[in-house]
C-alpha cells in the first residue's frame, strides 16, 4: 500500500474521535464553551441520550458575527495566541478543535448574539460543511443545538449503549461542572424533564446536595484551606485544597465518588485518589471507599493540562507535593472530626456488624440450594496418621471409608469471632474427593492474615485466597442455578422502593433481564423508580437496597463484568460483592467447608476474574529451601 495524505473530511472525523467519544462527550465541550464566554446561566437539553439532539443554551458573552463561521474551522480559538500561552491557560478550551470535531459528525446549528452587537447570527454547519449563515434576533449569548451525532459514523453509533446509560453519563457530566462551578447556575433537561438543577448560590455544599441528596451532605465536612506549609518550593506556596470529604459513615464500594478538580477542571488522578483512600486507613472497612469532592488550586504554570484530548487527565510539575497536600488535608479534616475510635490490629474486622449472620446464611446457601455442588460426588474419610504416610504416594491409594460425610460447619462455633472448637482431632473427618482431578484434596492447617487458608496437599503447601475461591463457588452455584430452575433468591417481606439515580436508571433498564435471572425482583415504578421485591440469596442479611446499589456500582464500574453472556457477567458482579472479604477469620470448619466447595468447582484454580485461587509451595521446593535436598 502507498503512503497518502488523508483526505482533510477523514482527518477530521478520525481527530473527532478523539474529542468526540459520545454524547456526554460533546456535551463537556459545548459547556466549557459557554462557561469560558463568561456564562452564569447554562442549560443543557437532550433527547434520547443526546443521540438525537444535545443542545446548550448560555447567557456569556456571543460570538461576533464576523467570527463565527471561523469558530468551525479546525485550531480556530479565541483563548490562544501563541505557544507560550500554553504555559499558563486560564480558560478550559483552548485546543479550538471541539466545534469543528462536533460538527464534523453531526448537524449543528449555531445561533448565537455578541454583547457588542444589536443581533445575531444563526449557521447550519452539517458533516464539517458550512450550509448557511443569516443574521437573527437573539438575546446575547449562544446556543448550540447538535442533531443527530454520530450520524455519518455508523461504527461510531454501535458503541453508543442505551439513550438512558448515555443520559446517565451527561447528567454526571453536568453535576460535575456545577460541582466546579458553584457560583453558576446549571439545568439540565433530558426528553422534556428536569433532572438536574444547581442554584448558583456560590455555596459547593449546595450543590453537593443537589447531586448526591441531604442524607449524604449531612455526612460531608468541610476540607479546611490547609496550605501546603512545611513544603519548601516557595513556588508551590499558590497550592490550596479545599472542599468536602465524607464522614467515616459514608463509604461506596468504588473509588467513583472520590472527584477531583484542578482550577476548576474535573481531573481523573488515581494516585490522588489512592492518597485520599489512604487518609481513611483504619476508618473503613476493607473493600470500602470515601465519597469526596476536592478542590485543587495551583498556579497554572504547574501543570500541563495538555496531554489528554478531552483533558480528562493532566500533569502535575511537582505531584508529590500535590500528592502530600491532598492526603495531608484530607487527613488533618478526619482527625478534627472523626478521630480513630480504637485501634484495632490492621485489616480485621473482627467487629463488622452482622458478619457472623451474613456468613451463616452465605455458607448455608451454598450448602442447601446445590448440594451436588457443595458436597463431593465420592466421599471417604481420612486420619491425619493415613494422610501423612499417603502424602508420599499417589492419592488413588488413600484409604476409603463408606460411612457418608455431613456437612459440619457449624456457625455457631465462631460467633465471637475466635474458633472455639479445638481442632487438633477434627481432621479424622476431613471428607475428600477423588473425582475432581483438578484440584488437589487438601488438609485445611490454618488460616493467614484473615486472608489466607494455609493447607496442605499431596505434593506441597497450598495458601487459597479465601475471597478468591468464594467468589468462584458462588459463581458456579448461580450458573448451576440459572441453568436448573432459577436463582435461589430471599424475598423481601416489604417490597422496597428504588429510587434509581440518573447515572443508575439506564443500567437498570439496560441491564433488567440479566438482574431478574440473577435473582433480583424488580418492578418499574414509573418514573426511575423500581419496587425491589426480591434479592439474590446470596446477598444473605445484606440490606436488599444495598445490595441493589452495589450491583448497580459493579455494573457502572465494568471492570468485573466479566462472563460470556450478559447474564453470566452480572453473576460474576454480584457474586464478588457476596463473597466472603479477605480480612476475616474464619474458622476450621468454615475454611473446610470452602475448600470442599472449592473442590466440587469445575474450574477452581480460579475466579470468575481470572485471578489465582490458590499458591503451591511444593515439597520439592521446601526441601531445597532448607538444604534437605542437594
Ligand atoms: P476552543 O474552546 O478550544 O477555543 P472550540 O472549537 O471549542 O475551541 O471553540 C472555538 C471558538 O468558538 C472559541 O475559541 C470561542 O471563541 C468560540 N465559541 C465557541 N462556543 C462559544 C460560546 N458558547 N460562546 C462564545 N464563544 C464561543
Ligand atoms: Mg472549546
Amino acid at each position: 500500500m502507498s503512503i497518502r495524505i488523508l483526505s482533510p473530511e477523514v482527518a477530521s472525523r478520525i481527530a473527532a474521535g478523539e474529542v468526540v467519544e459520545r454524547p456526554a462527550s460533546a456535551v463537556k465541550e459545548l459547556v466549557e464553551n459557554s462557561l469560558d464566554a463568561g456564562a452564569d446561566e447554562i442549560r443543557v437539553e437532550v433527547q434520547e441520550g443526546g443521540r438525537r439532539l444535545l443542545r446548550v443554551v448560555d447567557n456569556g458573552q456571543g460570538i461576533p458575527t464576523g467570527e463565527a463561521a471561523l469558530a468551525f474551522e479546525r485550531h480556530a480559538t479565541s483563548k490562544l495566541r501563541s505557544a507560550d500561552d500554553l504555559e499558563h491557560i486560564a480558560t478550559l478550551g483552548f485546543r479550538g478543535e471541539a466545534l469543528a470535531s462536533i460538527a464534523s459528525v453531526a448537524q449543528v446549528t449555531l445561533l448565537t448574539r455578541h454583547v457588542d452587537e444589536a443581533v445575531g447570527s444563526q449557521l447550519r454547519v452539517e458533516g464539517g460543511q458550512l450550509r448557511s449563515q443569516e443574521s437573527k434576533g437573539a438575546p446575547p449569548g449562544t446556543v448550540v443545538s447538535v442533531e443527530n451525532l454520530f450520524y455519518n459514523v455508523p461504527a461510531r453509533l454501535k458503541f453508543l449503549r442505551q439513550p438512558a446509560t448515555e443520559a446517565g453519563r451527561i447528567v454526571e457530566t453536568v453535576q460535575r461542572f456545577a460541582l466546579a462551578f458553584p457560583e453558576r447556575r446549571f439545568s439540565l433537561v433530558s426528553d422534556g424533564r428536569l433532572v438536574f438543577q444547581s442554584t448558583g448560590s456560590g455555596r459547593l455544599h449546595d450543590v453537593l446536595v443537589k447531586v448526591w441528596g441531604l442524607d449524604v451532605g449531612r455526612q460531608l465536612v468541610a476540607v479546611g484551606d490547609v496550605e501546603a506549609e512545611g513544603e519548601p518550593p516557595t513556588h508551590l506556596e499558590a497550592l490550596r485544597v479545599s472542599g468536602y470529604t465524607g464522614l467515616p459513615t459514608l463509604s461506596r464500594s468504588n473509588r467513583n465518588h472520590i472527584l477531583f478538580f484542578l482550577n476548576h477542571r474535573t481531573i481523573q488522578d488515581r494516585s490522588l485518589a489512592f492518597a485520599v483512600s489512604e487518609a481513611y486507613r483504619n476508618r473503613l472497612m476493607v473493600g470500602r471507599y470515601p465519597v469526596a469532592v476536592l478542590m485543587i488550586d495551583l498556579d497554572p504554570a504547574l501543570v500541563d493540562v495538555n496531554v489528554h484530548p478531552a483533558k480528562a487527565e493532566v500533569r502535575f510539575r511537582e505531584e508529590r507535593a500535590v500528592f502530600r497536600a491532598v492526603q495531608k488535608a484530607v487527613h488533618a479534616t478526619l482527625v478534627e472530626h472523626a478521630p480513630v475510635p480504637e485501634l484495632r490490629p490492621e485489616g480485621l474486622s473482627w467487629s463488622m456488624p452482622g458478619w457472623a449472620e451474613r456468613r451463616e446464611i452465605l455458607l448455608a446457601a451454598g450448602q442447601n440450594l446445590q448440594p451436588s455442588l457443595a458436597l463431593p460426588r465420592e466421599q471417604s474419610t481420612v486420619n491425619s496418621q493415613q494422610w501423612s504416610v499417603d502424602m508420599a504416594g499417589s492419592s488413588q491409594e488413600l484409604p476409603q471409608r463408606s460411612e457418608p460425610v455431613t456437612a459440619s460447619f457449624q456457625p455457631d462455633a465462631m460467633d465471637n469471632g475466635t474458633p472455639t472448637r479445638a481442632s487438633a482431632d477434627s481432621d479424622t473427618n476431613l471428607p475428600i474427593s477423588q473425582s475432581t482431578p483438578a484440584f488437589p484434596i487438601l488438609r485445611v492447617v490454618g488460616q493467614m492474615g484473615a486472608t489466607y487458608i494455609v493447607a496442605e496437599g499431596p505434593d506441597g503447601m497450598y495458601l487459597v485466597d479465601q475471597h478468591a475461591a468464594h467468589e468462584r463457588i458462588l459463581f458456579e452455584q448461580m450458573l448451576g442455578q440459572q441453568v436448573g430452575g432459577g436463582v435461589a433468591q430471599q424475598a423481601l417481606l416489604e417490597p422496597l422502593a428504588f429510587e434509581a439515580g440518573n447515572s443508575h436508571a439506564g443500567l437498570l433498564a439496560e441491564y433488567a433481564e440479566a438482574l431478574a435471572a440473577a435473582g433480583f425482583g424488580l418492578e418499574p415504578f414509573g418514573g426511575d423508580t423500581w419496587l425491589v421485591r426480591a434479592v439474590p440469596a446470596v446477598y444473605g442479611r445484606v440490606d436488599p437496597r444495598r445490595a441493589l446499589e452495589e450491583t448497580l456500582e459493579g455494573i457502572a464500574d465494568g471492570r468485573d463484568l466479566v462472563g460470556e453472556s450478559k447474564e453470566a457477567a452480572l453473576v460474576a458482579v454480584i457474586c464478588k460483592r457476596a463473597a466472603i472479604k479477605g480480612g476475616h477469620m474464619l474458622g476450621l470448619d468454615e475454611m473446610r467447608q470452602l475448600v470442599r466447595q472449592l473442590e466440587a468447582c469445575q474450574s477452581p484454580g480460579s475466579c470468575p476474574h481470572g485471578r489465582p485461587t490458590m499458591l503451591v509451595l511444593s515439597r520439592m521446593q521446601l526441601e531445597k529451601e532448607f538444604g534437605r535436598r542437594g
